[in-house]
């Protein structure tokens, strides 16, 4: 399947898109891993990204544009993609588009999910998150804790908060969400490819999903 996951942060993209993985090897590709990979590696793109990252702002077009063209190109990516996290604002997306007509890679979907953003707020705030970079497996301390606390249960590294997780920086990353990304789904439904999914269950969106791809 070749999918974009739209909404907000703590909608629950990521772990929908690791569910979708398991159905078909498509691969889930998130510029946020990919750019936090590249923080803590300490590279020349993550020396870049992180003072946008940690205030909660977007890191510029032009840097994500760069990742997802290589990205796209790889090989794991035949089988199918769930973007997650990307397109971000409405450029983004023009790029997506050329850059898709030029690989002749055609969409079956825009799922956008949408949760309350109350419910998002405290999702956030109780989010923990693996901090080895080849794996990120997510937490919640309330809902889905590790069986060891702060220990990640896949991978045994620490599982943490993350910079940008502070209230602060929350509410600033869903301003910016608003500001920015909503009108995204905008893009896509005028192209006829956006479909709004409900629910604030992962299982929920993933049956959505299958049921409108007829899977
Ligand atoms: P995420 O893990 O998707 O919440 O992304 C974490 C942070 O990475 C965001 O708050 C942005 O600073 C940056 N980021 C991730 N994806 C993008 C994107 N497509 N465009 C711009 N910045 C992004």
């Amino acid at each position: 399947m070749k999918l974009i996951l739209l909404g907000a942060p703590g909608a629950g993209k990521g772990t929908v898109a690791k569910l979708l993985t398991a159905i078909d090897g498509s691969v889930q590709i998130s510029t946020g891993d990919i750019l936090r990979g590249a923080v803590q590696a300490g590279t020349e793109l993550g020396k870049e990204a992180n003072g946008y990252m940690t205030r909660g702002d977007l890191v510029p077009d032009s840097l994500i544009m760069g990742i997802m063209e290589k990205r796209l190109q790889e090989a794991d990516c035949q089988k199918g993609f769930l973007l997650d996290g990307f397109p971000r604002t409405i450029p983004q997306a023009e790029a997506l588009t050329e850059l898709l007509a030029k690989l002749n890679i055609k969409l079956d979907m825009v799922a956008d999910i949408d949760v309350p953003r109350d419910v998002i707020f405290d999702r956030l705030c109780t989010r923990r998150t693996c901090s080895n970079t080849d794996c990120q497996a997510i937490y919640n301390i309330k809902s889905n804790p590790t069986k060891v606390e702060g220990i990640c249960d896949k991978c045994g590294s620490p599982a943490i908060q993350r910079a940008d997780e502070t209230e602060e920086a929350i509410g600033h990353r869903l301003d910016t969400y608003n500001e920015k990304t909503a009108p995204v789904a905008g893009f896509y439904e005028k192209k006829g490819l956006l479909k709004k999914i409900t629910g604030t269950s992962s299982d929920v969106v993933v049956a959505a999903i299958k049921k409108q791809l007829g899977l």
